[in-house]
């Protein structure tokens, strides 16, 4: 199977104080209630940019598998033209991770902590906890200015495990491709409601695309799910008219767990 894919790297940052040549991203001031770091990984010079988050629920380690398989992807796959940009969270709640907790290490879910209109609304029982006021969690805090700087054209979030495609915002019909590809059903509601959610903020309240993949509890989520992240990449950048072709095949291996 073949596959192009048109993002060059400008900067992998395992060590995100680095600054070698590219783009600087400057997301070390980013650090959770712990003060664990929120690390993100920027490919590509610029043009239309995806962000892609994982581990927003710290509980949900398939996300952040898949997530930092993606960045050994993009960083063993160099193309010779750069024509867009993504940039990786892995782990947008690392103290949830590093405890196997939904939530952050105050008890708040980053997923009801943005700044809907209906923020606090809602079920808001344990681990669906919103906080006392938006935006008042650190994690949520470097997603939002994450999508401040860099803009995206389309915003990813990695979920699990209700094994769909859901969608917020115009996203439809990038919602159907990647369900296509990765054989997961497009569920354009999941059967309640959430407010203060990243999907609610940016897609229906700023008609942003928004796709909130939601992983099955299996292994391998790299093997289910590249093709369709890869061509929700290729459509981004061929949105900047030069595509560029990378072919790719199956092989892949596990990333080191940092
Ligand atoms: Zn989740």
């Amino acid at each position: 199977m073949q596959h192009s894919c048109a993002i060059a790297i400008v900067r992998v940052d395992e060590n995100i104080d680095a600054k070698e040549g590219g783009a600087t991203l400057e997301s070390s001031t980013f650090r959770s209630v712990k003060g664990r770091k929120i690390k993100s990984f920027l490919f590509g010079n610029g043009g239309p940019t995806a962000l892609v988050i994982g581990g927003i629920h710290g509980d949900e380690e398939p996300g952040v598998e898949l997530a930092e398989e993606l960045i050994n992807y993009l960083s063993a796959n160099q193309s010779v033209d750069s024509q867009g940009r993504v940039v990786v969270m892995p782990v947008a709640n690392p103290d949830g991770l590093a405890v196997g907790t939904r939530v952050n290490a105050r008890g708040i879910d980053i997923n009801r902590n943005f700044p809907t209109k209906d923020f606090g609304t809602g079920y808001l029982g344990k681990n669906c906890y919103s906080g006392k006021s938006a935006a008042s969690e650190p994690e949520t805090v470097a997603i939002l200015e994450m999508v401040s700087q860099f803009r995206p054209r389309i915003i990813t979030a990695f979920h699990s495990e209700l094994g769909c495609v859901n969608f917020d915002g115009p996203a439809l019909k990038v919602a159907e491709m990647i369900s296509k590809a990765n054989g997961l059903p497009v569920r354009k509601e999941l059967g309640y409601k959430t407010p203060g959610s990243l999907g609610t903020y940016y897609g229906v309240e700023q008609h942003k695309p928004v796709i909130t993949l939601e992983l099955l509890p299996e292994d391998e989520q790299w093997r289910r799910h590249k093709t369709a992240i890869l061509m929700m990449i290729d459509l981004l950048v061929s949105s900047a008219k030069t595509p560029v072709k990378l072919v790719y095949n199956w092989d892949w291996k596990m990333p080191g767990r940092a």
